[in-house]
């Protein structure tokens, strides 16, 4: 069994000197039975989903079904290259990653769920800029994707990852906790560290709800995939700095689980609060649904 908590995982991962990708990998070799070889495979194939979705958008326009998104990864890949950019490249071109596999997904085009479609953007954005940044190699992305798995395991066992039971915290807040703790160990920090920056990106987007306008997973679903993105790669830096979480991960997840609960349901992906309700947004949805009924 997958260890119950952070604080087991940080315990187990010093006992063995090994880092979380590796004790993630061999708790998926006792689960699935299969080889280690097998497992490494099938990751590269989630692997390659990713940097396809995340660089599709960039250079072709995707609009999703609805009209209501598509082309801002292909208008940041532009901004990115004319090189005048307050953020610097490699922050805009992660940011026009993120909005590649969003705009992708909004399009009905393949991306890797993780954890949820509507953060689809996140950990892709995350890993595959950092591993270009730092010149690493498709090994150390696919562990990376290990480590994000076992920080995940951790939040889905004692929160929740989707945005109906817990708001955007648990879909955009998982995933941004997953990338920022991944690109830690990326980078040689400590499971502890890369616990430390999961933390630090769940509570700063603590209580964040799920508002989708029309329902849909577009607004302001794709945008926040940007922030994720920026939130996940910032924190790896604060971390990496030295900077600690004063606040465990593990109490972390247990006050978002609890935020989740606390939040009414017009909040939780019921389209009836937030965003969602603002007269734009009431408009955009009619239009969509006019749009269909007159099809
Ligand atoms: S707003 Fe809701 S549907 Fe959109 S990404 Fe966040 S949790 Fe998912």
């Amino acid at each position: 069994m997958f260890v119950s908590s952070g604080s087991e995982l940080i315990d187990i991962c010093s006992k063995e000197s090994i880092p979380i990708w590796e004790y993630s990998i061999r708790k998926e070799m006792e689960k699935s039975e299969l080889s280690r070889e097998d497992i490494l495979v099938r990751m590269k194939k989630n692997l390659n989903t990713m940097l396809n979705s995340s660089s599709y958008a960039q250079d072709k326009e995707v609009k999703s079904v609805s009209g209501l998104i598509g082309g801002d990864a292909c208008m940041l890949r532009k901004y990115a290259d004319r090189g005048n950019t307050l953020t610097g490249d490699f922050m805009v071109k992660a940011m026009a990653r993120a909005m590649s596999s969003s705009e992708v997904n909004a399009a009905m085009g393949k991306i890797v769920a993780c954890p949820t479609a509507g953060s689809c953007g996140i950990l892709p954005a995350v890993i595959i800029s950092a591993a270009e940044k730092l010149n690493k190699t498709e090994e150390d992305m696919v562990n990376c994707l290990f480590t994000a798995s076992g920080v995940g395991i951790i939040i889905a066992k004692h929160a929740t990852m989707a945005g109906a039971e817990g708001g955007c915290q648990a879909e955009c807040g998982s995933a941004a906790a997953m990338g920022s703790a991944a690109v830690v160990e990326m980078m040689g920090g400590t499971p502890e560290q890369a616990l430390d920056a999961a933390a630090i990106v769940i509570k700063n987007i603590l209580g964040l709800v799920c508002d989708p306008v029309a329902g849909l997973v577009e607004v302001p679903c794709a945008k926040r995939n940007i922030a994720g993105t920026v939130s996940a790669l910032t924190t790896a830096d604060v971390v990496m700095a030295g900077v600690k979480s004063k606040i465990p991960f593990d109490e972390v997840i247990w006050a978002m689980n609890k935020v989740g609960k606390q939040m009414a349901p017009e909040l939780r992906e019921t389209a009836q609060g937030g965003i969602a309700i603002t007269p734009t947004a009431k408009k955009l949805k009619k239009e969509i649904f006019d749009k269909k009924t007159s099809l």
